[in-house]
């Protein structure tokens, strides 16, 4: 696969290590807990499999696809559910884990949709925040790195689906393949 003209942001040494930190501290708060993962479909799929890994306590995952409505959405923050979960959260202690949070407008959306399925507890795993480009009020429980305002690709993220399998996390200089 041919590299995109990138410049490395975040390298695979820093990225494995500061998600080992996140699943210490995951593994801390949820001592005694049973954890269900929810890997948000496609892009956080690197990153939930090493932060599962990373874990210490008894955890499950499941796994949740969606999807904007479209140029709409970016005002509206309506998102469309792609592909479900398996199995109900009915009491369960829940962390939603994406890739990326950018405006906040998916993992708002996605939190209040699951919170009416009534767990016991549900809380946001990110790896990357672009808190520069909210348009809701959103804070993650967890979250790797802060980043500036870069379109970024690798460890699972994407442009037009390419780019996912780079072990480092990369940016475009002038962003000019936005
Ligand atoms: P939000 O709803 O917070 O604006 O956007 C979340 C989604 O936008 C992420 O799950 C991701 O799919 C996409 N996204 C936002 N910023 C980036 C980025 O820099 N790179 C990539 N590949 N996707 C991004």
């Amino acid at each position: 696969m041919s590299n995109p003209k990138c410049e490395v942001l975040l390298s695979a040494t820093q990225i494995a290590q500061r998600v080992k930190e996140m699943g210490e501290e995951i593994s801390r708060d949820y001592a005694g807990k049973k954890l269900l993962l929810i890997c948000v479909l496609k892009g956080a799929i690197i990153f939930a499999s090493d932060l599962m890994r990373s874990l210490t306590i008894p955890v499950e995952i499941d796994f949740i696809a969606v999807s904007s409505y479209g140029a709409d959405t970016s005002s509206s923050g309506v998102v469309r559910i792609l592909k479900d979960l398996d199995q109900s959260i009915q009491g369960k202690d829940v962390l939603i884990v994406e890739d990326i949070v950018d405006t906040g407008l998916t993992l708002n959306y996605l939190r209040d949709t699951l919170l009416r399925r009534q767990p016991r507890s549900i809380r946001v795993a990110t790896l990357l925040d672009k808190p520069s480009r909210r348009k809701v009020d959103f804070d993650p429980d967890y979250r790797g790195f802060v980043i500036p305002d870069h379109f970024v690709v690798g460890y699972g993220l994407d442009w037009n689906q390419r780019y996912r399998n780079l072990a480092d996390i990369c940016f475009i200089p002038d962003d000019n393949f936005r």
